[in-house]
This record gives C-alpha cells, sequence and structure tokens, in this order.
C-alpha cells in the first residue's frame, strides 16, 4: 500500500494521482517529515487510504 507525499503546490496533483489509483477518496494528514513524491521539496501531507486507519478497530471489540 503506498503512501502519497505531497507539497502544498502538488497537492491537488496527489489527490486526482490517489483516486485513479485507488478509485476511492484518500485520507489527508499533515506530515512535513517527508518529501513531496513529485517535486522533491518537503512534503506537507500524506494521503492514504481510508481503510488502513481502521486496521485495529478489530482490538476495540
Ligand atoms: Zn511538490
Amino acid at each position: 500500500m503506498k503512501i502519497f507525499y505531497s507539497c502544498l503546490e502538488d497537492y491537488d496533483m496527489a489527490i486526482d494521482d490517489f483516486i485513479l489509483e485507488y478509485e476511492t477518496f484518500p485520507l489527508i494528514e499533515k506530515d512535513e517529515k517527508h518529501i513531496c513524491d513529485y517535486c522533491k521539496e518537503s512534503s506537507a501531507y500524506r494521503l492514504r487510504k481510508m481503510e488502513d486507519v481502521a486496521d485495529h478497530s478489530d482490538d476495540m471489540v
């Protein structure tokens, strides 16, 4: 499962690419510790699939 990183400027492009790849809207989180996938500047956001966030929901049963 790929996580998309993007800076502020490439944010729209990252969302488009994410939707193309996964056919779902990404969960968007702030992340300034990585590198933008598009311009190699510092990232501002990371985009990932919603389901990955709910991975631990079984533990709560
Ligand atoms: Zn960028």
